[in-house]
């Protein structure tokens, strides 16, 4: 077990120590710091520039005000399936702006799950947008001020770079079920929006256009809803994204929830992450008396909790890699016995773009949740799409408006594509490995966030969604390993050690590309090449 000392005010406490003279700590600082700059500076700057003029991007802040239509036909403008984090922030959005919406959802009663319990301070920046904060009110929600890294007895700090900010911006954690009550009860508080309850079994057809949702109600009568958009929020495991997207989940590990009470985080209002082995542990609190801790499990498969190999997992395997103040806490939770599991699945934005629908959300998009960044990308999408539906009088004309939103796909990216790279980038090189390569690379990552400055607000930056440039995200993950590999050089460049290097970098770009073909080169770095890009509105 490691004893760790972690003292959250003084910085220089935090930070590792590692056994090197004052003259190898300069030039570790300066390569990090000088590959950081020159990579982030060119590439950055060479591709980050926004269309102008007449473009989708002018557009999303051109119209301010609401001008949609009276009535013209049906009483409702948009179904929304599920009133999950997503379903429910959009019905509320589009209600705001005078469309008729009706919010379908299997189960009213408060959801009492182990994910969307960290909101990144760029989520928060989004649900202000929405107008939707307050509903972190009266939940005894948790400021969270950045994160705690501890690895191998060492531990270091990493602040939200939030200066810039109003005060009150900052990550936010709670309890899930409290929270998408909240936003329930805000959504319903809208004349036109009919929240109700009710199991959408499949989307209603004609033609290739979808017309609406075919549901079952509480009372268990199959009935049909009509209206000219769907949009689909039914989570992560959606029944209704199979004809509207490729959808290619992958799972790669499973997280183990439990719940720590009365216990006292090393570093209070941070997410901790210990890089432990096989892969991180999560602790962070979720109200004023309570730690989530969320345990990674590699694979598909988890210990059986019902046979006791679960319990005897967590005590033998997991609790003496923890910081000492956590270590009872951490027992006594396994000891009551409410251990939870969830898949951590992953899966690329890959639409079928179809007239009448639209997916949202994890039924849309997932990333490994290790970074806590699918309720900001959710958010930022609605922010996204309501900037792109309102200049809209109607949404009758299915296929135009289908054509126009194929823009979507593109101006999401910034915010998506960096938290999902990174998400899936980060839990790689997080989680140990008997390749000595991906190994350095890991110890690479630690000390590179333990550098302070750029080094560290740097990736915080993009990890918490005040920072949506995939560029920025590459230039310092390549500047991690560039990092990893000047220091093998040092004190001199055995052969070994070159080669080692080589396969640190080579496994770098082994993690990094595979996720970002995935994300689509062009949208993610050229989207000013996709057509769809500069669509406007349809004319009525
Ligand atoms: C273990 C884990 C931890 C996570 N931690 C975080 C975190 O800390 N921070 C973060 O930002 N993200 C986190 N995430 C991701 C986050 O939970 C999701 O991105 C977010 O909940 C997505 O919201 P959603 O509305 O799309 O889906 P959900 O919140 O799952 O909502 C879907 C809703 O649809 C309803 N529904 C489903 N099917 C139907 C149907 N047929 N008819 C009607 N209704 C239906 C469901 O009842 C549910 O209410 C985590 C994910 C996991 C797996």
């Amino acid at each position: 077990m490691h004893n760790y000392q972690l003292n959250c005010v003084n910085r220089s406490e935090l930070n590792p120590k590692p056994m090197l003279t004052s003259s190898e700590v300069m030039a570790e600082y300066l390569i990090g710091v000088a590959v950081a700059s020159v990579l982030g500076f060119l590439l950055f700057f060479k591709f980050q520039r926004k269309p102008s003029g007449s473009s989708a991007g002018a557009l999303l802040t051109a119209v301010e005000e609401c001008r949609c239509d009276p009535p013209a036909s049906g009483d409702t403008d948009v179904i929304v399936v599920g009133a999950g984090v997503a379903g429910s922030a959009l019905a509320y959005t589009l209600g705001k702006d005078g469309r008729r919406v009706r919010l379908i959802e299997r189960d009213l009663t408060e959801p009492d799950r182990i994910v969307g319990e960290l909101l990144q301070p760029g989520g928060y920046l989004k649900l202000i947008e929405l107008g939707l904060e307050d509903c972190l009110g009266k939940i005894d929600a948790q400021r969270i001020l950045g994160y705690a890294l501890f690895k191998d007895g060492k531990n270091t700090k990493l602040s939200y770079p939030l200066e810039k900010y109003d005060s009150d911006v900052s990550g936010r954690s709670f309890h899930n079920g409290r929270f998408v009550q909240k936003m329930r009860e805000k959504a319903a508080s809208l004349p036109n929006v009919k929240l109700e309850q009710g199991t959408v079994t499949s989307l209603v057809e004609e033609n290739g256009t979808v017309k609406g949702v075919l549901y079952k109600n509480k009372a268990g009568e199959v009935l049909t809803a009509y209206a000219p958009l769907t949009i689909v929020c039914d989570g992560c495991f959606s029944n209704l994204r199979r004809s509207l997207c490729s959808s290619q989940v992958d799972v790669p590990s499973c997280f183990v929830g439990l719940i720590l009470e009365n216990c006292q985080l090393p570093c209070p209002n941070h997410g901790h992450v210990i890089l432990a082995d096989p892969s991180p542990i999560l602790f962070y609190p979720i109200s004023s008396t309570e730690v989530r801790c969320l345990v990674d499990v590699p694979g598909q498969k988890v210990p059986s909790i019902s046979n006791g190999e679960m319990a005897n997992y967590l005590k033998t395997v997991v609790a003496p890699q923890l910081p000492v103040q956590l270590h009872d806490s951490f027992v006594s939770a396994i000891d009551r016995g409410s251990i939870r599991t969830m898949p951590n699945k992953s899966m690329p934005a890959a639409p079928h773009p179809t007239p009448g629908a639209l997916l949202l959300g994890d039924a849309f998009n997932m990333r490994h949740p290790l970074t806590g960044g699918g309720m900001t990308v959710a958010l930022a999408d609605i922010v996204v799409l309501r900037n792109l539906l309102k200049p809209l009088r109607n949404l009758h004309d299915a296929t135009a408006l289908c054509k126009y939103l194929e823009s979507f796909y593109t101006l999401r990216k910034p915010v998506s594509s960096t938290i999902n790279t990174l998400a899936g980038a980060l839990y790689k090189v997080f989680s140990a490995s008997p390749d000595q390569a991906r190994n350095e690379m890991r110890q690479a990552c630690f000390d590179y966030l333990s550098l302070g400055g750029v080094c560290s607000t740097g990736p915080v930056a993009l990890l918490s969604g005040l920072n949506p440039r995939p560029m920025s995200l590459v230039a310092h993950f390549f500047a991690v390993a560039i990092y990893g590999v000047g220091r093998l050089m040092l004190p001199f460049p055995s052969p070994k050690r070159c080669w080692i290097g080589a396969r640190l970098i080579s496994a770098a770009s082994g993690i990094i590309f595979p996720i970002i073909k995935a994300e689509g080169i062009r949208q993610v770095f050229f989207p000013f090449t996709v057509p769809a890009y500069y669509r406007a509105p349809p004319t009525d």
